[in-house]
């Protein structure tokens, strides 16, 4: 017999009062979107926990993608029976014969939730023991530290076996916090701040400033395949393409050059918040990190955030950027960022940008060109493209 089920355990969500029900149901619906391919499947949840009834569906594709789902503390494969003593022995076997390999050892933990089971822990603990003790070549008893720890819990409507528990992302459901529209660039950081916000719960679009021809299509693709890694942590995401190069060459013609850089930034801002209410997000998020560049010093952050009130998420303001590479690796995306392509602020960087821009200036050197009316066209020209996992064949044939 392979496991039937897989039994999900929540984490913080545990905690969460009143609004469990609305955690839970955005859980599922979170699995069920990077599960398509798994018809069968079967939800049902309960107050603490999530199972999935496989129905004969294979269990592995099945684990990896759970791995990546936030809201998951652990999981484990079970394989659910009656709660009667022959059809739990049988049952824990079956489950251990499926995992053992020569030398492992084994304890078995039982727990009753149904106390009028006639058996209690200890006998539990014994029968099911000895049945695979008896039943099993290679493998040895050892309670303190044993490789394969069958536990068994007893309920009155069914009882679950399971052998192994699978780490869980943590975090939040994606959706649970309210969406935030994530600013994108291309390079190594921004994808990690939208994947710690995904990580709380935040659902995100994506917006994206392009400059043709002074960029190419492949730092558009780029970008793409960044969203698309994205996608495996909160199913599909809309990613907004902004054509910006009227309002760079404006900036290039308009501003003192040690100016450009403050002044594009406020520019992507506005046009990025303005997006933002269109399309009712509560925060903006970047992946800014404290001095890293001229354009990350305190000093430029309060030049740039002075064209709004909205919140921005800056998740990786205090870290290293080795620390930054280290869980991009780790989420699939540094090798995408690291391809060739310029994205749009490289190309215009000037020589010896500004590290302590005064807000009074920039606002002046911006006073004398008519930005509002760049800024609104840029934002009736958006390509809107909806990302998700399963274009990832598509895509790849074209480029
Ligand atoms: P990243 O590695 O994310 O490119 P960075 O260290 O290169 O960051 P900057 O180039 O100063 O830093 O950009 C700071 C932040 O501004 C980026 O993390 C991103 O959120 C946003 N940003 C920069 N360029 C773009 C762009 N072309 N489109 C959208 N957002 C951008
Ligand atoms: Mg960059």
């Amino acid at each position: 017999m392979k496991f039937d089920h897989i039994l999900i355990r929540f984490g913080e969500i545990s905690t969460k009062g009143r609004n469990r029900r609305k955690f839970v149901d955005r859980l599922k619906q979170n699995i069920k979107v990077v599960l398509p391919e798994y018809t069968n499947l079967e939800y049902e949840g309960t107050r603490d926990r999530l199972y999935i009834h496989l129905h004969g569906e294979d269990h592995e594709g099945i684990v990896n993608k759970l791995q990546h789902i936030f809201g998951i503390q652990s999981f484990s494969l079970a394989i659910k029976c009656e709660s009667d003593l022959s059809k739990i022995k049988e049952s824990a076997l079956e489950a251990v014969k499926g995992l053992y390999k020569p030398n492992d050892t084994f304890k078995v933990t039982a727990k009753r939730a149904n106390k009028q089971f006639p058996l209690d822990t200890n006998e539990l603990n014994y029968q099911i023991g000895s049945h695979i003790l008896i039943n099993t070549e290679g493998l040895t008893v050892d309670v303190k530290n044993p490789t394969i720890n069958v536990r068994v819990e007893v309920r009155s409507e069914a009882t679950f076996i399971t052998c192994f528990d699978y780490k869980g992302a943590g975090g939040l459901p994606v959706g649970s916090s309210g969406k935030g529209m994530l600013l994108l660039s291309g390079g190594i950081d921004s994808p990690v701040a939208g994947y710690l916000s995904l990580k709380r719960g935040v659902e995100l679009e994506i917006i994206h400033f392009f400059s043709p021809p002074y960029t190419s299509e492949r730092a558009k693709q780029k970008v793409i395949d960044l969203t698309r890694e994205l996608t495996a942590f909160g199913g599909k995401i809309n990613l907004h393409i902004v054509p910006f190069t009227a309002i760079q060459e404006k900036i290039q013609q308009q501003v003192p050059e040690n100016y450009t850089m403050t002044s594009t930034r406020r520019m992507m801002l506005k046009i990025a918040d303005k997006l933002r209410e269109k399309k009712q997000a509560l925060a903006l998020i970047t992946g800014e990190s404290l001095g890293q560049v001229a354009s990350q010093t305190l000093e430029s952050m309060v030049a740039i955030n002075d064209v709004t009130n909205t919140p921005i998420i800056r998740p990786l303001i205090t870290m290293d950027k080795t620390e930054i590479i280290a869980i991009s690796k780790n989420i699939g995306t540094h090798d995408i960022s690291i391809r060739p392509y310029e994205d749009c602020c490289t190309i215009f960087t000037p020589a010896s940008p500004k590290t302590k821009p005064k807000l009074e200036k920039v606002s002046r050197f911006e006073s004398f060109v008519d930005f509002e009316e760049l800024i609104n066209d840029a934002i009736e020209n958006i390509e809107s493209i909806e990302v998700s996992q399963e274009q990832k064949d598509e895509f790849s044939s074209l480029f």
